[in-house]
């Protein structure tokens, strides 16, 4: 493997994305080589056994490390401002671990209420039937966190903008105030992605990814990360748990998120340009009684939204009036926009989020994060906005009768 530049880390954002973690093989390929290899061969004996000792540095095993999704966690790392980053199977797997390597019975995890489902079923399922005390706040809600780290915490988990309904969470007053109780903060980045908001320059200690959403931003395979400056974290922690658990990210998705990262930019800003644009058109249009974009002046809390993000985001969501019949007939009535659970996509998806993302919530539950019935949540892709809009304001019409 090639050395790397040592240049890397004066490069302007733009340039770490194309270039970032780049580790030529001997053959000076252009593009990054893709390993599919699980292992690696030792010239000796003595080889192996000072590799397992950890005497001498190289691949051991993919479990643990592989050139390609190496090469991955360099280049997110640098985009992030991480010194350190794990690349996992999936998004799932990065918050799992990310919680799971550094929590026992009797300890206790606050996280805010607004999560995307599967989240919610670790923080609420998974970590208590391993005996984790969890408690569950309004994210928007200052003081409903400073009341539930009054008490000595372990960890604090959030994501914000929150899935669906797009809350905006105080990321350094948490931050202040889950170091108070001497827990370390986790952000679920994935809304904002690397390139809108830096949770470390609020006091995040572990940021992770699925790398599935805007990452690969083409849906073609899952990913995920767990980045940190925490090297007591990294290693003692993480490191010991990911390699013995196994949640690694496969090389080929790797590579295609290496792809995925060099047009990062320019596909996050065209999302933005394209979501704001149809955001503001659903805001002028009947039937809906209510529109959510950080972008928007509209939105509760754009003033701390644009305070911590660069844009508005990727996603829009609203209600339609007339709860779940108007929003079934309204995506069936799509003839361009995909009905998908994904996001981050250059093709927009739309999902209805209480009879998908969020059906195993109790309705009282997803009352509380705002997740009503006629709620859609929209992910603006990459084609022409004209035409976006044309088919939502069709299938609008057509839903109305
Ligand atoms: C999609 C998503 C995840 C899970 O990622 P996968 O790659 O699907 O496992 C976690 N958090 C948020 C906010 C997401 O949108």
């Amino acid at each position: 493997m090639g050395d790397m530049n040592a240049k890397e880390s004066t490069w302007r954002q733009a340039t770490k994305l194309v270039r970032g973690g780049t580790a030529r093989s001997p053959f000076a390929e252009t593009s990054e080589g893709i390993f599919m290899t699980s292992g690696y061969v030792y010239d000796t004996a003595e080889q192996a056994q000072r590799a397992f000792k950890g005497e001498e540095k190289r691949f051991i095993y993919s479990r643990y490390a592989n050139p390609t999704v190496a090469m991955f966690e360099r280049r997110l790392a640098m985009l992030e401002g991480a010194e350190l980053c794990f690349g996992t199977a999936s998004g799932m797997a990065a918050v799992f671990s990310s919680l799971a390597c550094q929590l026992k019975a009797g300890d206790r995890v606050v996280a805010s209420r607004a999560l995307f489902g599967a989240c919610h079923y670790i923080v609420t399922e998974v970590l208590p039937a391993f005996g984790v005390e969890t408690e569950l706040v309004d994210g928007t809600d200052l003081d409903q966190w400073q009341k539930a780290l009054g008490q000595k915490t372990d960890a604090v988990f959030l994501e914000t903008p929150s899935n669906p309904a797009l809350e905006i969470i105080d990321l350094a007053a948490v931050a202040k105030l889950a170091h108070a109780a001497s827990a370390r903060l986790v952000v679920d980045n994935v809304f904002a992605t690397p390139l809108l908001q830096k949770p470390f320059e609020y006091g995040a200690d572990i940021v992770v990814y699925s790398a599935t959403k805007h990452i690969d931003g083409q849906g073609r395979c899952l990913g995920g990360a767990i980045l940190t400056n925490d090297a007591e974290f990294f290693n003692d922690r993480l490191i010991p748990f990911v390699r013995n658990t196994g949640p690694a990210l496969s090389p080929f998705n790797a590579w295609l998120l290496l792809k995925g990262l060099e047009t990062l930019e320019l596909r996050v800003r065209r999302h933005c340009t394209n979501t704001h644009a149809v955001a503001e058109f659903l805001s002028r249009r009947d039937g809906i009684s209510r529109v959510l974009y950080p972008g928007l002046e509209s939105h509760p809390q754009h003033d701390l939204a644009i305070k911590q993000m660069a844009d508005g985001g990727t996603i829009v969501a609203f209600d339609l009036e007339g709860g779940k019949e108007a929003a079934f007939g309204f995506l069936n009535a799509l003839k361009l926009i995909d009905i998908s659970n994904n996001l981050g996509d250059a093709k927009s998806l739309i999902t209805h989020p209480a009879t998908t993302t969020h059906h195993r919530l109790q309705p009282e539950e997803r009352a509380r994060m705002g997740i009503g019935d006629g709620l859609v949540r929209l992910s603006v892709g990459l084609e022409d906005p004209e035409d976006v809009k044309e088919d939502l304001d069709q299938a609008l019409k057509a839903a109305r009768g």
